[in-house]
């Protein structure tokens, strides 16, 4: 054994190996990988002797000065606790036949796939592979099947001259476990069912966390859903307001995660919308934001939304939140006196019909938002003209706008005007130092290119 080291070791240090023919580059791996998994095979089969020593009598860790059969083997092997872990745990998936004390024969785990392990067809990673999807199933199928897929699984590893790959033996150990446990897909699902959760965490620095565990079908119809409103046409297209230097500053810069965020902000603003909807105390449940008169006056400030988070109580968010949500909402006007008695309520309904939605989407067709090509299902319908400006709720007032675009309108310097019922717009100077007012939706698609 000395001899396979000091070779390997020589190969290494002459430093010839990066001028080597692809052949021997090649070559070399092939015995690199002989050498890898036998010695692996070594390690997992050295801690269950080692374990099994320290458990007796003998104590073998105890008797070489160490803790634990797991120190015995950092201190030989120089490998990491978690690295020798492993090696345990596969050891554990390997368990040879023995006699119980009550003089039962208990018979070996996966003897063929061992055997694919001393003789060094697989090592570590593989037997991982292997052996990992029968773990979860091994209490719930009959022996004899056990066996079969060992003997197939063991039988692939040898059926080329080249090592099988890891991924290989995983897909074919997975399809016979799921093959053999038909009805514990139903048993997995129960014990996955009890652990669904969805929760509102407490607000921290402006934000409300939220973790949770979704079924595979919750998270994929939500994956579904992100894409679609994230990614409408595939790669987006379409005109873009380009300085002439070609730089992509009218790239959406929002990161994936942060893209996630908006979608599904705009999925819950358009839920409540949709038909037969469950209704909270008679109407369609709505998210409520309270801010002061004086508050809304200056345009600035703070307003708060009651439960938003865990506290249950009211959460204070900026006033810009309130102004999105009051741009497609119900605006209630409650003066009251000092004692609290209600002295005046006035309500505005700013809310578009269903027709005035559909003619606005047949003209504006998406986000109005020049490269945002958020459909107009996804897209909620801003005030061009603000109600407390005079603006009305009808459709030459109102436009196709995403949830992102909306909230971040005013931050962003976008400039919406309408001109005989058709929305223009104006990009912020650092896109457009011209500021020039631009078409929008269809009508803008077919427009010559600014400096072309
Ligand atoms: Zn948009």
């Amino acid at each position: 054994m000395a001899h396979a080291v000091a070779d390997l070791r020589s190969i290494l240090t002459s430093g010839t190996l990066g001028e080597a023919s692809r052949e021997d580059v090649l070559g070399f791996a092939i015995s690199v990988g002989d050498m890898l998994r036998q010695s692996e095979a070594a390690a997992i089969e050295l801690t269950g002797v080692i374990e099994k020593r320290s458990a007796t009598a003998e104590r073998f860790d105890v008797s070489s000065d160490c803790r634990s059969a797991n120190e015995v083997l950092q201190r030989t092997t120089g490998a990491a606790p978690t690295t020798v872990k492993r090696w345990s745990r596969l050891v554990a998936t390997i368990k040879p036949a023995r006699v119980l004390p009550s003089g039962e024969e208990k018979p070996a785990e996966f003897p063929a796939l061992r055997e694919a392990l001393t003789t060094g067809a697989i090592g570590a990673d593989g037997l991982e592979a292997a052996t990992r999807p029968l773990r979860e199933i091994k209490d719930r199928v009959a022996p004899t099947a056990l066996t079969e897929v060992d003997e197939v699984l063991a039988a692939m590893t040898t059926t080329t001259g080249a090592p099988v790959m890891c991924d290989t033996l995983r897909d074919l150990s997975l399809r016979l476990a799921t093959d053999l446990d038909i009805t514990g897909a139903d048993d997995d699902e129960e014990k996955a069912f009890q652990g669904r959760a969805l929760r509102l965490g407490i607000k921290r620095n402006g934000l409300v966390p939220i973790t949770g565990q979704l079924v595979p079908d919750v998270a994929g119809a939500l994956s579904v859903l992100l894409d679609s409103i994230n990614n409408p046409h595939g790669q987006p297209a379409g005109v873009k307001f380009r300085p002439s230097d070609e730089s992509d500053e009218n790239a959406d810069v929002r990161t994936m995660v942060q893209r996630n965020h908006d979608a599904l902000g705009t999925i819950l603003a358009a839920v409540p919308n949709a038909p037969d909807m469950p209704t909270n105390g008679g109407g369609a449940p709505v998210l409520v934001i309270h801010a002061t008169e004086d508050t809304v006056r200056a345009g600035e400030g703070w307003a708060t939304i009651p439960g938003a988070d865990a506290t249950g109580t009211d959460v204070p968010v900026p006033f810009a939140a309130a102004k999105h949500v009051g741009c497609c909402g119900t605006i209630q006007h409650l003066t009251t006196a000092t004692n609290g008695r209600i002295v005046k309520l006035t309500i505005d309904k700013r809310l578009f019909s269903t027709d005035q939605r559909c003619a606005i989407s047949v003209r504006d067709r998406s986000c109005v938002i020049p490269g945002c090509h958020t459909p107009a299902r996804w897209c909620e319908i801003h005030h061009v003209t603000g109600w407390a400006q005079g603006g009305q709720t009808d459709v030459d007032n109102g436009v196709l706008i995403c949830w992102h675009h909306h909230r971040f309108i005013d931050r962003m310097g976008w400039d919406i005007r309408m001109t005989d019922g058709v929305p223009e717009v104006r990009p912020p100077d650092w896109i457009d130092p011209t500021k020039t007012w631009q078409p929008t939706g269809p009508r803008a698609a077919g427009r010559p290119k600014r400096g072309a």
